[in-house]
Formats: structure tokens, C-alpha cells, sequence
């Protein structure tokens, strides 16, 4: 059954509680759920930093807003096989670090993960390298690409030392392979990296962080988040890539998206809806 929405028509392959898998072309694709995080509400703002009103965001309790935190997978025919981003292993609070078990739910080895490309260098996205009771997650790893200036925030999180000789820096534009090219996405974190991922029937750009609060930025991308390091570079990224996902029908599969976080958008009024794959 192909989608019928957008260039890339998936197929959906398998889903569970945890994890959804898809296929394009020849390519496998997977959403992983790592678990999630409950952050502050009012760190969604109005360009002029007033606090969002609370209607426009969901609300776990009055001050929280619940982010998923999702991890991403593809290959083509068993080869090429990349991890989007690790989530937050034992490092925050314990509603995180379950990609693991995520893997196991969708039959996924962990050992044929050799190659991980990680959007940036914030915990909930890096320290699932190490599962929460501190073992290798993937013990077969051997490349760890990720933007030239996350490496720094990367080497400050002291138990991922060992990492180091693994880290392939990259930059904004650089080709990684014949279907993925590396796309900067400046504003939420030194380095933060998209992957444009090619299936030949259609593009996926696996976009990090560049929402955090779906139900609120997809309709008003201009509205930031406080844990952006640069909102306005961030909100003008937004704007930008959502524009051009739009015309182009590109796929989005993003770190904070309602599970499974892989979608695509229309224009809606001013802004956008997000169409999930499922
Ligand atoms: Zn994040």
C-alpha cells in the first residue's frame, strides 16, 4: 500500500508501540522511539520573547510540553545502513535512553550498526552511544559523522571519550555518499546537521531539531524555542527548510516530532500541517 501523499511514497512495512519501518525504493527506513521528554512550556516563545499562550501548545500539566525523542534508521538492501542520532542513553531522566529496546522490538541487531550520523551534540541525541547501564550500545561501530563545530560540544561530555577516534567531522553541503548530502541547519546548536537521504523515489531530509513543539511550530514556524542557542538563525532556518520541504515534497523526519516523527507537510493558512507516514 503506497502512501498517497507526497513524492516519496512509503510503504509501512512493520510498526509497534515503539517503531515504525518504511520503505522507498529500495531503501528501509525505521523510526525508533527513544521515549521522551517533559521541558517547561513557556520555553516556546513569540519572536518578541513573550511567553506562547498555553492553548497553542499541549500540555502535559499546566507548565510542561511533552517532546518525543526519536531516533531514525535506514539502509538499501541491508547495505549502507545509517543511525540518525542515539537519544539520551542513561544520561537524563529515565523516560529516555530506550532505544535499545526500540531496536530489539523492530528485529533490528545492534551490532549491524557500523555508521551513526548524529544531528548534534546535545545529550538526548548523543549519549545513547552508551546504553544506560553504561555498555557500548553498538559494538560494531566504526564512523560517527557529525558537524565540524559539534565536535567540541561532543568531546565535553567526558564518558564519550572513547568515541573520539570514531568522530568523522563534516560540513554543511559535503556528499556523503551518492544519496546523502549533509545539510547545515545553523541556530538550534553549534554544527547541527540534516541528512538529505535520496531513495530515487523521492527525498527524506532528516531535519534534528529544527522543531520542538510540532503541534505549535508546523502552523507558526516563526514561533521559537528557548533552547535554541541562536532563536532568530534557528526560526529563519525554520521558515527557509519548511518552504522548501513544502515545494519540493520532501519528507521530514525529525528528533522532536510526535512519534514517529517521520511525515510530510502541506501549506495550511499561514503555515503548515505535518501529515505523518502513519
Ligand atoms: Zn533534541
Amino acid at each position: 500500500m503506497n502512501h498517497p501523499l507526497g513524492r516519496l511514497s512509503v510503504e509501512v512495512l512493520s510498526q509497534s508501540a515503539n517503531t515504525l519501518g518504511c520503505a522507498s525504493g529500495s531503501w528501509k527506513i525505521w523510526s525508533l522511539s527513544d521515549g521522551y521528554v517533559d521541558l517547561p512550556a513557556e520555553s516556546l516563545r513569540y519572536p518578541n520573547n513573550k511567553i506562547c499562550r498555553q492553548t497553542e501548545s499541549p500540555q502535559r500539566e499546566d507548565s510542561l510540553v511533552r517532546l518525543s525523542v526519536n531516533c531514525f534508521l535506514f539502509d538499501h538492501s541491508g547495505i549502507d545502513r545509517v543511525l540518525i542520532d542515539c537519544g539520551a542513553g542513561g544520561s537524563w531522566d529515565p523516560s529516555m535512553g530506550h532505544l535499545e529496546e526500540a531496536m530489539a522490538e523492530a528485529g533490528i541487531d545492534t551490532s549491524s550498526i557500523t555508521m551513526v550520523a548524529l544531528t548534534h551534540a546535545h545529550g538526548d541525541h548523543i549519549n545513547g552511544l552508551l546504553t544506560p547501564d553504561g555498555r557500548r550500545a553498538f559494538n560494531n561501530l566504526s564512523k560517527i559523522m557529525i558537524g565540524e563545530d559539534a565536535v567540541e560540544g561532543f568531546l565535553a561530555e567526558p564518558k564519550l571519550a572513547e568515541f573520539r577516534p570514531l568522530l568523522a567531522p563534516i560540513n554543511g553541503g559535503d556528499r556523503l555518499a551518492d544519496h546523502l548530502l549533509a545539510v547545515a541547519i545553523p541556530g538550534h546548536a553549534p554544527g547541527h546537521m540534516g541528512y538529505l537521504l535520496s531513495t530515487g523515489e523521492g527525498d527524506i531530509l532528516f531535519c534534528g531539531d529544527l522543531i520542538h513543539v510540532p503541534a505549535a511550530q508546523f502552523a507558526r514556524p516563526e514561533l521559537t524555542w528557548a533552547y535554541d542557542d541562536d532563536e532568530s538563525t534557528a526560526r529563519a532556518s525554520r521558515i527557509k527548510l519548511l518552504q522548501d520541504a513544502a515545494d519540493a515534497n520532501t519528507w521530514l523526519a525529525g528528533a522532536h516530532l510526535g512519534r514517529p516523527g517521520l511525515g510530510r507537510i502541506v501549506k495550511e493558512g499561514q503555515g503548515y500541517a505535518f501529515i505523518p507516514a502513519a
